[in-house]
């Protein structure tokens, strides 16, 4: 199957009105610069510091960015508008104690890492079990980010989010979210804006000791010195982690152009001399998957999320060989 690549990016239409660019900064970047693979091409960037412009950013093309740790962006870059939450997002607070349960409240720009640091410090427990995973608060919560011990949205009690199709903020209770496996049940496109997560008192020596163990644990088996996206692929069966199928494959160490299955970690595809495309990588999807369902029958699909990217790395693998 031949891979067609989509646009370059094109002259913003509709332009954001002055009154949005007087209260939002937009500006021309690489997204190599704002992901974690350090691949991506040129996208207009607008920070959103205020709610009221929300629907005029929601009814032009748009996607939302975080902190670029689960993404594969192709070369030629995005149309449309990339938005990126700022400071108005970037928040913690308090809103109640009940029964030595503490309620916060996180804005989805808070980094991940700064809202285990707080928690720990304050001694409740919790987002102590997602320690070493690279995001932002919202994009934790669109993807259920998570750990072998918790997922994101276990702690969570209800979120704030712009349903597709919608302008307007609305809070969902947790237990009204479909929420799975690296899923948070809500439909492409949904926007979070904060959260509200439950938090009972703990130990801060012990949420430590456990942030500390979660970190080491990463350290010794995930090539964390290399740009990459995290985990390529999903889990294909609990039983079945994608790394040792990977492994199994004998592709460990496979290189295409600067794009590499690391010797580390075989759901890992490295970017160690921050030369590799988009396309090495693609490349690099389509071998383990074919092999995948050639050689074991097996269906590895994309955990990471691909903008401007070929369509076929998101096909059933039979379609691929
Ligand atoms: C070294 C490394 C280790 C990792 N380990 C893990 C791990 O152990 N567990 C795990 O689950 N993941 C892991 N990941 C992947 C990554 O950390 C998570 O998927 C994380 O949730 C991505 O968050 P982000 O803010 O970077 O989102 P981005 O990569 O910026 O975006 C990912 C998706 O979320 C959307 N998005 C971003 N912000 C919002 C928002 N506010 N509202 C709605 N949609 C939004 C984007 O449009 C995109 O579709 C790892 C990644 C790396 C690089």
């Amino acid at each position: 199957m031949s891979a067609t690549w989509p646009t370059t990016p094109s002259v913003l239409s509709p332009m954001p009105t002055p009154d949005l660019l007087s209260r939002n900064r937009l500006e021309r970047v690489r997204l190599a610069d704002l992901t974690t693979m350090r691949i991506g091409g040129p996208a207009d960037l607008l920070w959103l510091e205020d709610r009221r412009d929300l629907p005029e950013v929601i009814e032009q093309p748009h996607r939302w960015l975080g902190k670029g740790a689960n993404l594969l962006v192709g070369d030629d870059g995005v149309p449309g508008l990339v938005v990126k939450l700022g400071a108005a997002f970037d928040t913690m607070e308090t809103v109640g104690v009940v029964g030595g349960v503490t309620t916060v409240r996180v804005g989805a720009a808070f980094d991940l890492a700064k809202l285990i640091g707080a928690t720990v410090k304050a001694g409740l427990a919790g987002p102590e079990g997602l320690a070493g995973v690279p995001a932002t608060v919202g994009g934790a919560l669109r993807m259920n980010a998570g750990t072998n011990t918790t997922w994101i949205l276990d702690h969570a009690t209800r979120v704030e989010v712009v349903l597709p199709g919608t302008t307007t903020p609305r809070w969902i209770e947790r237990a009204d979210l479909p929420a799975a496996y690296r899923t948070c049940g809500l439909p492409s496109g949904v926007l979070f804006l904060s959260c509200e997560m439950a938090l009972p008192s703990e130990d801060p020596a012990v949420l430590q000791a456990t942030a500390t163990r979660l970190k080491q644990a990463k350290a010794a088996t995930q090539p964390l010195a290399q740009p990459s996206a995290g985990c390529v692929f999903k889990n294909p069966r609990p039983d079945l982690p994608a790394g040792k199928l990977i492994d199994e494959l004998g592709l460990k160490g496979t290189r295409i152009g600067g794009a590499e299955i690391s010797t580390i970690h075989g759901n890992f595809i490295i970017n160690p001399g921050r030369s590799a495309f988009a396309g090495d990588v693609a490349a690099l999807v389509r071998l383990i998957r074919t092999k995948a369902w050639k050689e074991r029958g097996v269906e590895v699909n994309m955990e990471i999320e691909t903008w401007a990217c070929p369509a076929d790395l998101h096909v059933h693998p039979k379609e691929l060989v």
